[in-house]
Order: structure tokens, then C-alpha cells, then sequence
């Protein structure tokens, strides 16, 4: 088999770890493998270095280093914010809202949290994807305790209007809560000045490693524990902490965070780019998401006529890598529940495309994706006895 370049435009489903991450990583696997709980020397250095990760996530948003907490990943911090919420003020009020486009991590938390007794208003979008803060303000009732609003979807892109939501859970004295999972790295984020009360953040999409992430905690906020045990992480998540990984979120935090604006010039123009070029060469295709609120590496286009599993098989084969819905629903055919929130038909809906350009991707990629895709749309149009029978006209007025 020769060696087949391969175009990695998935970055929202995860990043590679950067060098000089993983490098700072290595050193607490071998030689500073003491448990940070022990009171001899060598543990010392495995404390010392959880501190420099925890001021380096606090810097990186505007919180202070005793805000916090490190976890699992986005999955364990968005159960954390939603549950730990929930249970510690129940005497107050069993309502939360949240909106239709979240994650499953916090989806699936409120469904669960919703067999347990609390109410859910799931906030409806607009066709590009945006809350609109009025519906906030009319679906607040004096039982609820908890807003939890994702700051960038991980689909569309869309970036949400945080701070004026954010603001209104304020005046009502309700904690905000978002997944900003998505958002570290591409939106320079300020905890302090955008009133938010607890935010998830995850560094494998970050260009550090997988399984360890952070929630910041204003300190004041009232909350349950979800992982029971030890006193680690000043007793609030049991378990002892997973060192290395911790170091390189610390690390890729403070490397993500230095250049935003440099980096998303750079991405937002490859992108921009492609998505024009894309747009020119297909027809009956459609952008979905914000024109100019969105992340500034996220496409994420339906075209008629198309399964988006097949467009994915087609690309694999050429080398690139893409998905279509979200990584967590691609293998089961469920149309994507953030595309049918911004009104599109489930038949369009099953044809889309997102491709997420990171630090890897050159303009070479670009051209190459868009010499290949153009192709594979059309033998897969060709394929298609729906494309045949609408006479190849399209049918679609979103
Ligand atoms: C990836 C992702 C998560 C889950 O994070 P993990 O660290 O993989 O558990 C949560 N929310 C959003 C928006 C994501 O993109």
C-alpha cells in the first residue's frame, strides 16, 4: 500500500496533541510519578505542577487559579455543572433551561435529571442556530435554578450570544452555566466580565490530550459533588488526579489562548476560502449556521440529494476526513437534532457535511478538497434516483 496523504478537517471532533505539549506531559509519567496526596519530596513536584495547570486554566478565561477543578473532559464537566446545580438547589426550584442544540453531554443530562423530577425548557433556535435572548427571559420562572447555554456549537458553529444571556440569568439571580468546550481557543473568554457562574471546557479540543478537561466554579456557587471519594481537588472531585494529563491541558491552554486572533486570521481564511470555492462548484448546496457568528474553522453544508454516510466513505477513501451530524450520532442514520432545530428538512438534513479546519490544514488541503469533493457529489447525485426524478432542478428554498 503507498502512503496516501491524509487531510484531517475534523478538528471538532478532536485535535492531535501539539509536541510541545505532549513533551511537557512526559516527565509525570516516569520521573515525577509521586501521588500529589503524600507529604514526601518527590510528590511535591506533582503538586507544584497541578498548580502552574490550574493558574494557566484560570488565566486562560479570567477566573482565579482556586475556581478550578479539573475533571474527565467536557462530558464529566457539563454532568458535574448540570447535576451538582441541581441536586444542591432543589429546595429553591426544580426548573432548568437549556436549548435544543446542546451537546448530548448536557442533552442527555437534562433528559436524565427530567426522570428524576426536575422541569426542562429546551430554548428553541433560529434558522442560523442563535438563541434569541427574549426567550430566555420569557421561559425563566421563579422555580428556576440553572440556564446552561453552550458558547459555540460543535455543528454549525454557531456562536451563541453568551454575554447578553448570561446577563439575564444574572438579573434573576439564576447560575449560568456554559459549554464552552468548543469555544476555548477561537472566542477570547472572560468568565468575570461575561457573568458566567460555571463553564466546561475539554483539552483534546485544544490541541492537547483526551480524557481531561476542566470546570471553573465561581467560587460562591452552591453545588453538589458528582464523583464521591477521596479529598482531592479541595474536596470536591474524588480520585487521584491524572497528572500528566493535567499538565497538558494547562499547557495547551496557555498555547491556544496566546494568539487567537492570529490563529483564527489564518484559519478563518483558509476556510472562507474553501467554503466559496465549495459553494461555486456544487450546486443545491446550502450553508448551515451563522454567515459571520461562527467559529472560524467550521463549515457545515447540506446538499440535496445526498447521504451524508456515503459522503464520508467516498472522502475516507481519497484521504480526507470530515463528518456529517455530529462524531457522537455518525453510524446511526438519526438525522442531526441541531440541524432539524434550525428548521431544516430531515431529508436535507441527512446530507450534510462538516468540515472543521484546524493547525494542520494548509492551502494545498484546501485544494485538494476542493478538487476531490465536487466529484464525489456528483457520482453520488448521479447514483441518486431522487436527484434523476426532481430532474436534477433541486427542490429545496431554504
Ligand atoms: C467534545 C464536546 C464535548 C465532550 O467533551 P469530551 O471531553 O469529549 O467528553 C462536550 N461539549 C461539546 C460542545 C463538545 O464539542
Amino acid at each position: 500500500m503507498g502512503e496516501q496523504r491524509i487531510i484531517y478537517m475534523d478538528h471538532s471532533a478532536t485535535t492531535y496533541t501539539k509536541e510541545n505539549v505532549v513533551e511537557a506531559m512526559l516527565p509525570y509519567f516516569t520521573r515525577h510519578f509521586g501521588n500529589p496526596s503524600s507529604i514526601y519530596g518527590i510528590a511535591r513536584y506533582t503538586k507544584q505542577a497541578i498548580d502552574t495547570a490550574r493558574a494557566q486554566v484560570a488565566k486562560a478565561i479570567g477566573a482565579e487559579p482556586d475556581e478550578i477543578y479539573f475533571t474527565s473532559g467536557g462530558s464529566e464537566s457539563d454532568n458535574w455543572a448540570i447535576k451538582g446545580v441541581a441536586y444542591a438547589n432543589r429546595k429553591r426550584g426544580n426548573h432548568i433551561i437549556t436549548t435544543k442544540i446542546e451537546h448530548h453531554a448536557v442533552i442527555h443530562t437534562c433528559q436524565f435529571l427530567e426522570k428524576e423530577g426536575f422541569a426542562v425548557t429546551y430554548l428553541p433556535v433560529d434558522k442560523y442556530g442563535r438563541v434569541d435572548p427574549a426567550e430566555l427571559e420569557k421561559a425563566i420562572t421563579d422555580k428556576t435554578i440553572l440556564v446552561s447555554i453552550m458558547y459555540a456549537n460543535n455543528e454549525i458553529g454557531t456562536i451563541e450570544p453568551i454575554r447578553e444571556l448570561a446577563a439575564i440569568a444574572q438579573k434573576h439571580k439564576i447560575y449560568f452555566h456554559t459549554d464552552a468546550v468548543q469555544a476555548i481557543g477561537n472566542v477570547p473568554i472572560n468568565v468575570r466580565n461575561e457573568k458566567i457562574d460555571l463553564l466546561s471546557l475539554s483539552a483534546h479540543k485544544f490541541y492537547g490530550p483526551k480524557g481531561v478537561g476542566a470546570l471553573y466554579i465561581r467560587n460562591g456557587v452552591r453545588l453538589d459533588n458528582l464523583i464521591h471519594g477521596g479529598g482531592q481537588e479541595k474536596k470536591r472531585r474524588a480520585g487521584t488526579e491524572n497528572i500528566a494529563g493535567i499538565v497538558g491541558c494547562g499547557k495547551a491552554i496557555e498555547l491556544a489562548t496566546a494568539d487567537i486572533e492570529g490563529h483564527n486570521v489564518r484559519i478563518r481564511a483558509l476556510r472562507d476560502r474553501l467554503l466559496k470555492g465549495i459553494l461555486e462548484r456544487i450546486p443545491h448546496a446550502y450553508l448551515n449556521g451563522h454567515p459571520t457568528e461562527r467559529l472560524p474553522g467550521n463549515i457545515n453544508i447540506s446538499f440535496e440529494f445526498i447521504e451524508g454516510e456515503s459522503m464520508l466513505l467516498w472522502l475516507d477513501d481519497e484521504g480526507i476526513c470530515a463528518s456529517t451530524g455530529s462524531a457522537c450520532t455518525s453510524g446511526s442514520l438519526e438525522p442531526s437534532h441541531v440541524l432539524l432545530a434550525t428548521g431544516l428538512p430531515v431529508e436535507i438534513s441527512h446530507g450534510s457535511l462538516r468540515l472543521t479546519l484546524g493547525d494542520v490544514n494548509t492551502e494545498q488541503d484546501v485544494d485538494t478538497v476542493l478538487e476531490v469533493l465536487p466529484k464525489v457529489v456528483s457520482r453520488l447525485r448521479e447514483m441518486s434516483p431522487l436527484y434523476q426524478s426532481a430532474g436534477k432542478k433541486g427542490g429545496c428554498n431554504v
